[in-house]
């Protein structure tokens, strides 16, 4: 009787103990989800809220997204992970879906408390031309415009993309720079493709005055790290988890701010686990870092998730995690 009593107390206790720790977690999650914050990396095709892809998907079409979601959910490797966004595109497959998934993430990161947001996207032609697909997305965006929200979009172009590509996205930057266009991203597969032959027309929309974000660190596999750097001069780089020491030493000396996504680079296993990510040390050392979430649709996680799971990570501290909100409005590209 005595043990039954005892293991009684016991229980009722520790669950009166879990149900503190889930309010306190519960709370931390809401101060860090009114925090208003800026989201400076965040690709299109792979942020469209699921619930909004689910009422234009097909059945097989939704049930290929979500086994491939679910695929990642357990790490796949980097080069493999791309996969996904192929299967989003084919959802996403009218101007009308462009514009409407476009609002619908925008309202979707205003739920989450982000006031701004710098949304990426690679142009694509519905047969209408790369313009229309642009003017789609920034249709949704202005749609979704409030006096505490605020969205921009950078253009996307990659290491292999062909010179007719990249200048057709150059020339549409510069002619909507002053109209929701405000900078330039280079992103992909960054081991595949020779990104020379492009770098003058990406030099082209820097002297227009386009910001320029690079995807560099990656892979262990790629090449030309410095050559970019020195070349391009970029305003922010994306991950830089895998930097050669002078990638590094470029950076430091012209303290590029570095967007850390840490869900996105621990299942695209860029590292063993988002607590050691280099990133956070960066921080450490005084180096300017903001934390992003690259795809919440692929990586299904929001920025209000990724800051709590910094928070839980016990490598920083809750006066860090405000610092680097407070922070990432500096090196937005408004
Ligand atoms: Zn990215």
């Amino acid at each position: 009787m005595k043990l039954l009593w005892g293991g009684l107390f016991f229980m009722a206790l520790s669950s009166v103990n879990r149900l503190s720790a889930t309010g306190t977690a519960d709370a931390m999650y809401e101060k860090i989800r009114q925090m208003s914050k800026a989201e400076l990396h965040l690709h299109l095709g792979g942020s469209y809220p699921i619930e909004y892809l689910r009422t234009i998907a097909t059945p097989e079409q939704f049930a290929a997204l979500q086994a491939g979601i679910d695929q990642l959910a357990g790490g796949i490797e980097y080069q493999k992970a791309f996969f996904v966004f192929g299967l989003v595109s084919q959802i996403v497959n009218s101007l009308e879906k462009v514009e409407q998934g476009t609002f619908a993430l925008c309202r979707a990161l205003q739920a989450d408390g982000v006031a701004y947001v710098e949304i990426r996207t690679g142009l694509k032609d519905f047969g209408s031309g790369y313009e229309a697909d642009l003017k789609a997305v920034l249709h949704g965006i202005e749609r979704a415009q409030q006096p505490d929200f605020k969205a921009r979009v950078l253009l996307s172009v990659q290491r292999s993309s062909t010179p007719e590509h990249a200048n057709a996205t150059v020339d549409l930057a510069i002619k909507y720079r002053n109209h929701g266009v405000v900078g330039i991203d280079i992103s992909g597969d960054s081991t595949i493709g020779d990104i020379t032959p492009i770098l003058p027309i990406i030099l082209r929309a820097k002297k227009h005055g386009l910001a320029i974000a690079l995807h560099i660190g990656e892979s262990p596999l790629e090449k030309d790290q410095l050559l970019l750097l020195q070349t391009l001069k970029p305003d922010r780089i994306g991950h830089g988890v895998h930097l050669t020491p002078k990638a590094y030493a470029w950076i430091r000396a012209h303290k590029t701010p570095v967007e850390v996504c840490l869900t996105s680079s621990e299942l695209a296993m860029m590292v063993d686990h988002h607590a050691s990510h280099p990133g956070i040390e960066y921080y450490k050392n005084n180096h300017p870092i903001v934390i992003c979430t690259d795809d919440p649709l692929i990586f299904r996680i929001t920025l209000t998730q990724e800051l709590l799971k910094l928070l839980n990570s016990g490598t920083l501290e809750f006066k860090d995690i405000e610092k680097i909100v407070r922070d990432s409005w500096r090196y937005a590209f408004l």
